[in-house]
């Protein structure tokens, strides 16, 4: 691991002001860390940012949530307010990790960790997403795990989580601080397809920390399901995953959102496919023509075009668990 400088800061002005270059904030440090042992990620200073004032989670004038970034992944999950009104959000934090990580990993580092393709992991490989330029092995090597969704010539790599599958689909907003004051960033649009620039995993700025999650009013409780599919039956990351939430009218579909995982390099969702179900029966054949829409121009690699049937499936079957009424 290379020497590196700790400072922990107690304000967020102070740790804005600390950033640099060569700087990271920690939070749980459960991903960050792995990186410096492995050597694919070299900060020379690290700025702990778990005495900021970031650990609440309270509600907004407009009826929804403020998550602060530093509340864990477990006491977001277990929050009576979370249980209650954003029951999609606590089961897919539910489905990643282990109860251990799930306590130290924080909600700001959970959309900030980098993805799980075994190149960028492996320094002795190119990748682009690590070192750029140097090229993707994934592409033309082992891809089972990779994307079948918006991928490009320079990276194959799936974003890992969980818990972004859920905020993509209850339409989430990032409020972070910066060297350029504050902003917010729709969870659409914080994540970013790789491109021709796959080290970019995200559209914060330099020196941008994140400062909460919030959650807007409507949290679809009484019909949601997230669906993880993956290789064990837990402590792994999923192959396929999908949020899917319904407001239902009876039987009619009102509203539908629906997010994927494990098949692009951002949670997937097309808002064509949502407005097909809308006004639509609650059924099979009319949550498959959403799959389909969903799927639209999907592109196997050589070892995982058995996605693309995967996530079919788990789409009509997520749709009809929600349709069928949240199960607590
Ligand atoms: C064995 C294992 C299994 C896992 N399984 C799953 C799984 O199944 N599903 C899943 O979703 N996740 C899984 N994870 C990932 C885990 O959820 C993440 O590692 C965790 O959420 C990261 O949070 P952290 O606070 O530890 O981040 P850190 O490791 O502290 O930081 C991660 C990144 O975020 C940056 N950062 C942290 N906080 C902020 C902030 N507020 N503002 C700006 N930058 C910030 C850091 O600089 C760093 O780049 C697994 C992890 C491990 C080790």
């Amino acid at each position: 691991m290379t020497p590196f400088s700790y400072q922990r800061p107690d304000s967020i002005d102070q740790a804005i002001a600390l950033a640099g270059a060569d700087s990271r904030y920690i939070a749980g440090g459960t991903n960050l860390l792995d990186l410096m042992k492995e050597n694919v990620l070299q900060p020379r200073r690290l700025i702990d940012i778990n005495g900021l004032p970031l650990h609440d989670i309270e509600e907004t004038a407009g009826g929804g949530l403020m998550i602060g970034a530093l509340v864990s992944n477990a006491d977001l999950a277990w929050h009576p307010q979370i249980e209650q009104r954003y029951p999609l959000l606590a089961k897919a934090i539910l489905a990643g990790a282990s109860p251990q990580l799930r306590n130290m990993a924080s909600t700001g580092g959970n959309l900030l960790q980098r993805t799980r393709c075994y190149y960028f992991y492996d320094t002795a490989t190119p990748c682009n997403k690590r070192e750029p330029g140097s090229g993707c092995p994934a592409r033309d090597g082992r891809n089972r795990i990779h994307a079948i969704l918006g991928a490009s010539a320079a990276c194959v790599a799936v974003h890992p989580s969980d818990m972004c599958v859920a905020l993509a689909a209850l339409e989430a907003q990032v409020h972070v601080d910066g060297p350029h004051g504050q902003r917010r960033i729709a969870i659409e649009d914080f994540h970013r397809l790789p491109g021709e620039h796959p080290e970019r995993d995200n559209t914060l700025g330099a020196g941008e920390l994140i400062v909460g999650i919030e959650l807007p009013g409507e949290g679809y409780a009484s019909h949601c399901a997230y669906l993880k599919l993956r290789d064990r039956a837990s402590y792994a990351f999923a192959l396929v995953s999908v949020a899917a939430a319904l407001e239902l009218d009876g039987k009619t579909i009102r509203r539908a959102r629906i997010a994927l995982g494990g098949v692009a390099h951002k949670p997937w969702r097309i808002e064509a496919a949502e407005e097909l179900l809308c006004g639509k029966r609650a059924e099979q054949q009319c949550f498959a023509t959403a799959a389909e829409r969903l799927l639209q121009g999907a592109q196997p690699l050589a070892d995982n075009a058995f996605k693309i049937e995967l996530a079919r499936r788990a789409i009509v079957r997520a749709l009809s668990e929600a349709a069928g009424g949240t199960v607590r």
